[in-house]
């Protein structure tokens, strides 16, 4: 369906749980987390309810996130679920790859399109600083795993960070040289964390030209596809695979958002920014039959904020944290 301002809105994110087993200093405070109870978080049959009713809205691309997805039990079994959903055309994966090793083949199997690895350093230490983890070794199996098994549609997701993993992103954007697979570096965003943790995020525009420096000019892929997502991807000489940005304060690409959000507690965000949406999880559970949610959801998503507004004052930000929305 299209929103008030005329966009496309094809594309849903599905938290499936708020729980994670690193604490990336962006996303996550190391301590005090406080969890979502159990009996909060939306059930699978609820999930696939919702995301039946998306369908009949037009979404035809599923994001399953977190948290760490890959924490939740039985999600082979929901992604099998919703690859069965008429409309649905793709079922993705964003992870931080430290369950792949054991989880990836019947992922796989149960008809995963694509998977997105978050892998922000190729360095054990700065891999243990930034997620106050020691888990490098896991995460390094699975991207080894699934470039072995050529995996088709594999992304890096990589969130710069001055002084931080400023010296990785040569290294990071190299295994695009080799390999068929997608680097992107996304801007990072003053949300939950990120805002008070005092990390600065690194302007694509710096991050591109020191990449084409070192690699050559940079030559950009067009791509219609209407599910494509925000990232803007490019060719350079000699790389197999391509490099992308992702750069939501500095080019705002608000415009062409196609995305809505689910949280793992049923709350559907139409805008990362915002705490904008409306309560799903109260109508399923409150007994609301399908054409009640359906209309609900389809004001909510009618009603989507024309733009973030990251650069504006706190009080008109979400004061979720990252691993609660799913990024
Ligand atoms: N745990 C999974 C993972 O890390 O891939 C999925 C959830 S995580 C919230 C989804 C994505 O959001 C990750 O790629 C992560 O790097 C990114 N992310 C988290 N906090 C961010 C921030 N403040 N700014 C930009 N990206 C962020
Ligand atoms: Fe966990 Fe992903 Fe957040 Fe890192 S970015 S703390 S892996 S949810």
């Amino acid at each position: 369906m299209r929103d008030k301002f005329n966009r496309e809105i094809n594309y849903a994110r599905i938290s499936v749980t708020d729980r994670c087993n690193l604490r990336c200093r962006y996303c996550m405070p190391e301590c005090g987390v406080k969890k979502i109870s159990h009996d909060d978080i939306l059930t699978l049959e609820e999930i696939l309810r919702v995301s039946k009713l998306f369908s009949r809205l037009g979404i035809k691309k599923i994001r399953i996130t977190g948290g760490e997805p890959l924490l939740r039990r039985n999600l082979p079994s929901l992604i099998r679920d919703l690859k069965k959903i008429s409309g649905v055309e793709q079922v993705n994966l964003t992870t931080n790859g430290v369950l792949l090793p054991k989880l990836a083949p019947e992922l796989i199997s149960a008809g995963l399109d694509g998977i997105n690895l978050s892998l922000d350093t190729l360095d054990e230490k700065i891999f243990a600083d930034l997620t106050r983890r020691r888990l490098f070794s896991q995460v390094l199996e699975s991207f080894q795993a699934l470039l072995n098994q050529n995996f088709k549609n594999l992304k890096i997701n990589c969130v710069p960070l001055r002084e931080i993993n400023e010296n990785e992103l040569l290294k990071l954007a190299t295994l695009a040289k080799s390999n068929s697979i997608k680097v992107r570096f996304i801007e990072l965003m003053p949300i939950g964390c990120a805002w008070e943790s005092g990390l600065r995020g690194i302007p694509t525009a710096e991050i591109f030209s020191t990449l084409e420096k070192n690699f050559g000019e940079f030559l950009p892929i067009y791509d219609k596809n209407p599910l494509k997502g925000p990232a803007k991807y490019f060719k350079l000489p000699n790389f197999i695979g391509e490099i992308g940005f992702i750069d939501a304060i500095e080019h705002k690409f608000c415009g062409n958002c196609n995305r809505i959000r689910l949280t793992a507690e049923g709350f559907l965000k139409t805008c990362l920014s915002f705490d904008f949406g409306v309560d799903i999880k109260n109508l399923l559970r409150s007994g609301a039959n399908d054409n009640e949610i359906l209309e609900k959801i389809r004001e909510t998503i009618y009603n989507k904020p024309r733009e973030h507004f990251f650069n504006g004052a706190a009080k008109f930000r979400d004061s979720r944290l990252m691993n609660q929305v799913g990024g």
